[in-house]
């Protein structure tokens, strides 16, 4: 019984994360479509992949894969400091 019983709440908590999660996955948009490369060049690319502060949003907001996010996320890096890109906000910002 007490075996039994373990054995229960251990598989529920496993199946716990799993229903929630699979919910959550959501398939890479650059895999699905591969004729577009990532480039440091095209920042009106980039920007969908930056937030409003020009921050780099998460590979789950993003809706990205591991490997797209990192590439990604190294050509905003390289696109910042190419100067074609703001670090913040505070960049854009016009002063007269
Ligand atoms: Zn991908």
């Amino acid at each position: 019984m007490v075996n039994e019983e373990r054995r229960k709440t251990s598989e529920s908590v496993q199946n716990m994360g799993s229903p929630q999660r699979s919910r959550y996955l959501m398939t890479c948009n650059l895999c699905q479509n591969k004729n577009i490369s990532i480039d440091y060049k095209n920042t009106d690319f980039l920007r969908k992949f930056v937030s409003g502060t020009f921050k780099i949003k998460s590979g789950n907001r993003n809706t990205l894969c591991k490997m797209h996010q990192r590439d990604v996320s190294e050509a905003v890096k390289r696109a910042r400091f190419m100067a074609l890109m703001p670090y913040t906000r505070l960049q854009t910002a016009k002063r007269s």
